[in-house]
């Protein structure tokens, strides 16, 4: 079991070997730990932030055409 911070919302954890960053922060305790919620959240930011990089391609490709 280890005790670490989430990097973004900054709550205390402990996390032990199911969890799939603890290896990670195992081998390097200065990595950064991003709990379930703001793993959940930065994911859903990832994913409009791909839908912006859609359009813009998008004008892209008509200016290229
Ligand atoms: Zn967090």
């Amino acid at each position: 079991m280890i005790k670490t911070k989430c990097f973004f919302c900054k709550k205390s954890y402990t996390i032990d070997y199911s969890d799939s960053q603890y290896q990670k922060i195992k081998a390097n305790p200065k990595a950064y730990y991003v709990c379930k919620k703001c793993n959940e959240s930065m994911q859903r930011e990832a994913q409009s932030t791909t839908g912006l990089d859609m359009d813009v391609i998008d004008k892209y490709d008509k200016f290229l055409r």
